[in-house]
């Protein structure tokens, strides 16, 4: 199995190269070269979600790593979740069930992403005896998950930035007491849009790495992460009605990684019916999906600041797989004039949408509404990135064909703030998440309008 971008002109490239390298050379992002059939009745005989990822990840890694080696790199990959199998499936009435992904160590669903990418770096890494850095910015939930996946491994440094924005003080405090010597928060005096683009420019100048060094993205648009999040959607079916019927998926979404490791799961055979695309007020997947319009605004802040984002960076993967099947050339063409010009897909392609996809964007206030009444009628209590996909599902109800799966992102206890307003209170906080309260935070404060960041990676590698 080999690897080409979107954009069409990075191509042949093998798991390890595509793991390192995160985005394609033509600015694309990276596809397999044919969607691997999965064998359901295999799947039907596993059982944990550990015997499924097993199965589904060599499907992609053969170019790079022997089946011995990735069984083991497997075996030690996701650590320190709550409950035994990683994943609680809640019941809530005939027709809804709440996949639990927040049961990892940073009480979000990047876990199961990240501490993958970051097994297979630390493997990488070893075998060709080179350190790397990473470096990223983060909204919310992904440079805590990164630092947690790479404190482990002395080959990796992680650089994380932290933007003036409105992460919850806990989704900070995860990133600022970690207190390892191979972990560096810098809090930087800016945007999550100025973060984003000294990480590209970091990416272009590479000034500050070291002989025989790697530089490692942990975005969301990285192959690893959607191989990771492939797996959870087989074991949801397993667990619900052993593979035997298609279900709905519900994925509150941001930059869609999580809704396109979803697509890719169907691609792969996966029993599905449609997926509800569910969005804050940073609406541009909603309005592509209701009326064919996919053009960038400002990003706006909500209560749910994991989905708050002016563009969805893998969507660029559906665009050329779903809507192009394949035509990787229009595809460079439309996103070398974007965001400029707007993207708009002929309408007869377009009509595929409504086979597969629905799609939502819940307000703030009906975000508050939803988690209120869901705990009044159920007694769960969800977090506001898992109440827009509740949400979502509810303009649906009757329209839906077979049971609806609604992915949870995310413990509620993140966002104490939020649950106040909404006068939930939560009363399981998990202990990696009460610890933080007394913790004393660490990070250095850095401008992103000079060159203090790349001197500061400098100084520390
Ligand atoms: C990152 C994140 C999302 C959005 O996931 P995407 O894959 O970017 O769509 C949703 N909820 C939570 C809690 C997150 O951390």
């Amino acid at each position: 199995m080999f690897f080409h971008s979107t954009r069409g002109k990075d191509k042949n490239k093998t798991f390890e190269e595509v793991l390192i390298q995160g985005l394609a050379d033509d600015g694309g992002l990276f596809m397999p070269d044919y969607w691997p059939e999965v064998d359901l009745s295999y799947i039907r005989k596993q059982e944990s979600f550990l015997d499924i990822a097993k199965y589904i990840i060599p499907l992609f890694t053969k170019s790079s790593f022997s089946e011995n080696e990735v069984e083991e790199i497997l075996n030690n990959t996701w650590h320190d979740f709550d409950i035994k199998d990683l994943i609680n499936i809640k019941p809530i009435n005939k027709s809804i069930k709440i996949l639990e992904l927040f049961h990892g160590p940073t009480a979000a669903f990047k876990d199961f992403g990240l501490q993958l990418a970051a097994a297979f770096f630390n493997k990488s890494l070893n075998k060709q005896n080179k350190t790397a850095i990473v470096f990223g910015a983060t909204s919310g939930d992904t440079g805590s998950a990164a630092i947690d996946a790479c404190k482990k491994f002395d080959s990796i440094k992680s650089f994380i930035l932290i933007p003036d924005g409105n992460m919850s003080e806990i989704q900070r405090k995860q990133m600022t007491t970690v207190k390892k010597s191979n972990v560096f928060p810098i809090l930087a005096d800016g945007t999550f849009d100025d973060c984003q683009d000294i990480v590209k420019k970091g990416f272009q100048e590479r000034s500050f790495l070291r002989n025989n060094q790697n530089l490692l993205a942990v975005n969301s648009i990285n192959w690893v992460r959607i191989m990771g999040q492939i797996c959870y959607y087989f074991y949801a079916s397993l667990k619900i009605n052993k593979l035997s019927k298609p279900l709905n998926f519900s994925i509150p979404t941001g930059n869609f990684g999580n809704v396109f490791s979803c697509y890719a799961a169907s691609k792969m055979g996966l029993p599905l019916s449609k997926i509800i695309v569910g969005v804050n007020e940073n609406n541009i997947l909603d309005r592509f999906f209701k009326s064919n319009n996919y053009s960038r605004s400002k990003v706006i802040e909500t209560i749910s600041p994991s989905m708050d984002i002016s563009v969805a960076s893998n969507f660029e993967r559906l665009i050329y797989d779903f809507y192009l099947e394949g035509d990787s050339k229009r595809c460079s063409e439309i996103y070398l004039s974007f965001p400029n010009t707007p993207i708009t897909i002929d309408k007869d392609m377009w009509e595929k949408t409504r086979k597969l996809f629905l799609s939502y964007s819940v307000d703030d206030i009906n975000t508050y509404k939803c988690m209120k009444s869901f705990n009044a009628e159920y007694n769960y209590i969800i977090d506001p990135h898992t109440a827009v996909a509740v949400e979502s599902v509810m303009q649906f109800e009757g329209s839906l064909d077979y049971e609806t799966v609604i992915l949870s992102t995310a413990h509620p206890a993140k966002f104490p703030k939020t649950m106040n307003k909404a006068d939930l209170n939560i009363s399981n906080i998990p202990s990696s998440l009460s610890s933080l309260i007394d913790k004393e935070e660490v990070a250095i404060k850095l401008s992103t309008s000079d060159n203090s960041i790349f001197e500061y990676i400098k100084q520390n590698n």
